[in-house]
């Protein structure tokens, strides 16, 4: 079963951000609204994600770490199918197959925690009591530490930090209910307290996308029939290589969808020279029946179910709106 979770691991966990998404899903999963992720050396050393979420039973526990590993892989074809679902209920056995896990946990209704460890191949998992409050820690130490080929092709600290902060970033402009932190080797490199105003999440905004781009954002709102396009946008001549923020939200997951992205370089249309970028970060919400989320789960793509009519619905919110902007 091991190595059918280094296999998934494969998939699974291509660098430290993977790992980090992973947990952090998890959290969210388990209703967390506080999640403070702790890095060291780009997280080759050290991932630690640390929820208020409802926790993981002791009974369970072992479980967490185990789920589905053999019954999922039992042959090639079951691997390919596996692999376009994009492995559920294989996170955590997958990251303790390739590192040293620990997994500390509390639900509301037990009067202490349980932490459970495991690591590598040869995966003995062990529970015993510890010290934690309601909801869960995960620490992933010395990450490929056994598959020294993989470990190979981890980059700079640098390099693999900024895919964890870029990820951070993106959670960040989701869940304006949640509280972030995020450390690299003991230093704070984000704080961000969740936000229930429209003065708090455009704060946010600002503390994540630079003074520059909420200097020059404008916020905007439409709505068309059940569809509705919120968040902010960049005036076109404030729009610079260095404003570099391009998010878009489809239902609170982010995408870099090709008929977003058309439609929005359509509404910049000829405000922009040829070497700059629109800035944005946007929200589209829609009828979930209305768009397919599930074609991609890697790509970040959707599909619309009435693809035309959302492209000029955001085309024509984007343009009403940079048309207000600007003289
Ligand atoms: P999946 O999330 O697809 O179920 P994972 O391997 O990511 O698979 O997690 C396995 C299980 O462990 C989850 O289904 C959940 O029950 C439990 N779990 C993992 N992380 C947490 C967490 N932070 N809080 C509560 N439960 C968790
Ligand atoms: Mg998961």
């Amino acid at each position: 079963p091991q190595l059918a979770n280094q296999i998934a691991a494969g998939e699974v966990v291509e660098r430290p951000a993977s790992v980090v998404k992973e947990l952090v899903e998890n959290s969210l999963d388990a209703g967390a609204d506080v999640i403070e992720i702790d890095i060291e050396k780009g997280g080759s050393k050290l991932i630690r994600v640390r929820d208020n979420g409802s926790g993981i039973p002791e009974q369970e526990l072992v479980l967490a770490l185990s789920r589905h590993a053999t019954s999922k892989i039992a042959d090639l074809d079951d691997l390919e199918a596996i692999s376009s679902l994009g492995f559920r209920g294989e996170a955590l056995a997958s990251i303790s197959s390739v590192s040293r896990l620990t997994l500390t946990s509390r639900t509301h209704d037990q009067s202490a925690a349980w932490q459970a460890t495991a690591a590598g191949r040869d995966m003995h998992v062990d529970v015993r009591p510890a010290a934690h409050p309601v909801g869960t820690s995960i620490e992933v130490l010395d990450l490929f530490f056994n598959t020294p080929a993989r470990r190979k092709f981890l980059r700079t600290d640098k390099t693999e930090f900024s895919h964890i902060d870029e990820l951070v970033k993106r959670l960040a402009l989701s869940r304006y209910d949640v509280t972030w932190q995020l450390t690299h080797n003991g230093q704070p490199v984000r704080r961000l307290k969740a936000a229930d105003s429209a003065e708090q999440r455009q704060k946010r905004v600002a503390a994540l996308c630079g003074r520059a781009f909420s200097e020059h954002a404008a916020f905007i709102e439409n709505q068309y029939g059940d569809v509705r396009i919120w968040g902010w946008i960049v005036q076109p001549e404030a729009c610079s290589a260095q404003l570099q923020c391009q998010y878009s939200y489809v239902n609170g997951r982010m995408m870099r969808d090709k008929l977003l992205n058309h439609a929005i370089r359509q509404a910049y249309g000829e405000h922009l020279l040829a070497d700059q970028q629109p800035a944005f970060v946007l929200y589209l919400e829609l009828d979930p029946r209305q768009v397919d989320v599930n074609v991609h789960p890697a790509k970040h793509e959707v599909r619309f179910h009435q693809a035309r009519l959302i492209h000029d619905f955001v085309v024509s919110a984007l343009t009403d709106a940079l048309h207000q902007l600007t003289p």
